[in-house]
């Protein structure tokens, strides 16, 4: 529009005399709708008033979107069919058709025009019908009318204001920036200025007038008019050559907004398509021919699978690290040989393959003769060097036979499986051995001796747990008394445990024991495979059972990963809607088997997160059920809500995702937190 010219007023747009009216109809159906005592009878004798308008409605469900079986031919059972509000949307979409007609747009595609909004409606409705955020059939006017603005402005402004409409042509997006530009107002306002004039419902009006940015809609009306920002992007998605851009802004919107994955959209964008080339034809309005999105498709497939990989490798990553992690928990930073936590997991595991196989089962104690006078003669570095050059010795002759532990200062221990009586004390001579018959080299030690005798005194326990049910415990007592009995008899020298050395009562009633060696009951890590009754605070460290309510199942399919990584956790995922219901109610009716954590989304298709919390709450029996709520909402009220509902915390998914092996320890965390309480 030229600077010099007069710039119209969204007041003149209104005013215009050559603005066609709306049909007759249409006004009488809006004035129907705002009575609230309507009934299906009014809005019945108001169609059949109008035959034209009849006949179309008629021909609408006999089309194939009903896939009714027998023609209906008349209005009551139209309504029957397609209840009051679809009726109702349908009438004003036809009266908008027609006042269009009624539009002269020299220089204007009007085809183009018809393909967006055509796509806009079929969209919303396909949208909101998924997202259940709102009544599809509203969705459907509010996406019919948002753009009505366009067809003011060009009725009142002419020829330059096709050529506004022409520079956006490609990208509707664009058009309000330049009708702002050159007008001082776009088409959301001046066509929601047309509705409140035609005295639409006020949430079709905020549909229009916030149609390009929903973030400015009344917090009732938000999910009517994310809806119609969401048909808008279908409907750009569906008709600009290069979909990219609108296809990763509906995905993005959708997904933020009611968490359904990009897959699912792409699959609703084909549904919209289809459905809006059955909408054209009942419209009258030639769009052309079904946009193709199979390469939409085919890219969401390979994201859905590039997702996949990814969660793939973050599960092999974490398998690494948990290694690495794992071995240096398990390793004596002093000495490089194993600590006491890998000895306790080596016993452990050697006795269920002794208890299995029946072969037997080796302990071999070493510990350093009057290693206390090393630290006093000549200082704790040359103790170190003593103790680092013990494990040395004893590694370097157990090699592949067994596994070093340093079990405690200058104590070591080696469990040896599959190893008999002869052949154990063999090892074990020939450690003492090792150690006695060099003197360990101190060199480098400042006020050490170059050279200095050591020895030790070595205790062997053998066992045969499937024949004889010895313990773990039982075996490392007895390695320790073997010890103990190569003090007692001079040091240096090896000594195989035989009941009589026993100066302890053996291990069968009190093994809290006066020996430095055994270990406290609660530290065994499996307790519960052995053949020892276990204490409390080994059946606390039992199974865990995590519930995990999510309706992606993509990220059901991550959380189930993730968690079954962690020892001894159960993981349940209910993915279906329905199903999800039905958990949730048989949990709060049966009290008796709870899992120790339920993980539940926000949003459901019909169902709210919320609502699930305030129904498993509802028993106080599950008042001190850890429920953690992770979600994609970013939406305050909604999350207030769901803490105000019971749960103990929310989550978003972005941030966990960034985060999930910490994350899933944390909240298995509080499962133990929560039963102690
Ligand atoms: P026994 O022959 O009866 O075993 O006599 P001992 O002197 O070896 O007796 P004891 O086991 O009581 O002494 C072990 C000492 O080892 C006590 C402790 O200060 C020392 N020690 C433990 N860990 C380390 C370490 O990492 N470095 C050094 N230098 N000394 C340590
Ligand atoms: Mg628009
Ligand atoms: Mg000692």
């Amino acid at each position: 529009m030229p600077t010099t010219a007069k710039k119209p007023t969204v007041d003149q747009v209104l005013n215009c005399p050559n603005l066609p009216t709306l049909p007759t109809v249409a006004v009488q159906l809006l004035e129907l709708i705002r009575d609230p005592d309507v009934g299906i009878n009014d809005i019945k004798k108001l169609v059949e008033s109008d035959t034209g308008l009849a006949g179309r409605v008629l021909k609408t469900v006999n089309s194939s979107a009903f896939g009714l079986r027998q023609r209906c031919n008349n209005i009551q059972r139209a309504l029957g069919f397609m209840g009051m509000n679809s009726i109702k949307s349908l009438v004003l979409g036809f009266s908008l058709v027609d006042w269009t007609k009624a539009i002269d747009g020299e220089g204007f595609d009007i085809d183009q025009y018809w393909r967006r909004v055509i796509y806009s409606a079929a969209g919303a409705r396909v949208f909101a019908d998924k997202c259940r955020a709102c009544d599809p059939d509203d969705a459907f006017t509010g996406a019919l009318f948002q753009d009505m603005g366009i067809l003011a402005m060009l009725t009142m402004i002419g020829t330059p204001y096709s050529e506004i409409a022409g520079q956006a042509s490609e990208i509707h997006d664009d058009l309000p920036v330049f009708e702002r530009e050159s007008l001082g107002f776009d088409h959301a306002q001046a066509g929601a200025a047309l509705g409140q004039k035609w005295r639409l419902p006020d949430s079709i009006v905020q549909c229009v007038k916030h149609h390009h940015d929903p973030t400015k809609a009344q917090l009732e009306h938000r999910d009517l008019v994310r809806m119609a920002a969401i048909s808008r992007l279908c409907a750009a998605a569906l008709t600009e050559s290069d979909p990219t851009r609108s296809v990763n802004q509906l995905s993005d919107s959708v997904t933020k907004w009611y968490a359904i994955n990009r897959e699912q959209v792409i699959d609703m964008l084909d549904r919209t398509a289809n459905e809006g080339q059955e909408l054209a034809r009942l419209f009258d309005q030639n769009i052309g021919s079904e946009p193709d999105i199979s390469h939409l498709l085919a890219e969401a497939g390979e994201q859905l699978l590039e997702h996949q990989m990814a969660v793939a490798r973050q599960v092999s990553d974490l398998e690494q690290e948990k290694e690495s992690l794992q071995k240096s928990t398990l390793t004596d930073a002093m000495t490089g040989a194993w600590n006491r936590k890998m000895f306790d997991q080596m016993i452990e595991e050697a006795h269920q393959g002794a208890l299995k196989s029946g072969a037997p089962i080796t302990v071999v104690f070493m510990d350093g003769d009057k290693f206390k006078s090393v630290n006093d003669t000549y200082g704790h570095l040359a103790g170190d060097k003593v103790i680092q050059t013990l494990a040395q010795r004893m590694s370097a002759t157990v090699a592949d036979e067994g596994t070093v532990c340093r079990y405690g200062g200058e104590e070591f221990a080696a469990v040896i499986a599959e190893c008999d009586e002869e052949k154990a004390q063999q090892i074990a001579e020939s450690i003492r051995a090792a150690i006695a018959n060099e003197p360990f080299d101190l060199s480098d030690v400042d006020g050490a001796p170059d050279e200095l005798p050591i020895t030790v005194s070595i205790g062997v326990s053998v066992r045969r747990p499937k024949h004889d049910n010895s313990t773990t415990e039982q075996i490392v007592h007895e390695a320790d008394q073997a010890v103990y009995a190569s003090k007692r008899d001079g040091r240096n020298r090896v000594t195989v445990y035989k009941p009589e050395i026993e100066t302890i009562n053996p291990l069968t009633a009190d093994h809290n024991a006066q020996s430095k060696h055994e270990r406290p009951p609660t530290a065994a890590p499996d307790a519960n495979k052995s053949n020892s009754t276990p204490t409390p605070a080994q059946t606390t460290g039992s199974q865990r059972s995590v519930l995990v309510l999510e309706d992606d199942t993509l990220a059901a399919r991550l959380l189930d990963a993730m968690f079954r990584r962690e020892p001894n956790v159960d993981v349940e995922c209910v993915t279906n809607t329905s199903d999800i219901s039905s958990r949730v109610a048989e949990l709060k009716n049966n009290a008796q088997s709870l899992p120790d954590l339920v993980i539940v989304d926000l949003i459901f298709p019909g169902i709210s997160g919320v609502d699930l919390i305030k129904e498993l709450r509802s028993n106080p029996e599950l008042e001190t059920l850890p429920i953690i709520v992770l979600t994609a909402s970013q939406d305050a009220p909604t999350i207030r809500a769901a803490r105000n509902a019971g749960a103990n915390a929310v989550y978003s998914k972005q941030d966990v995702s960034r985060h999930i092996a910490r994350w899933t320890q944390d909240v298995l965390a509080l499962t133990s937190r929560a039963t102690a309480a």
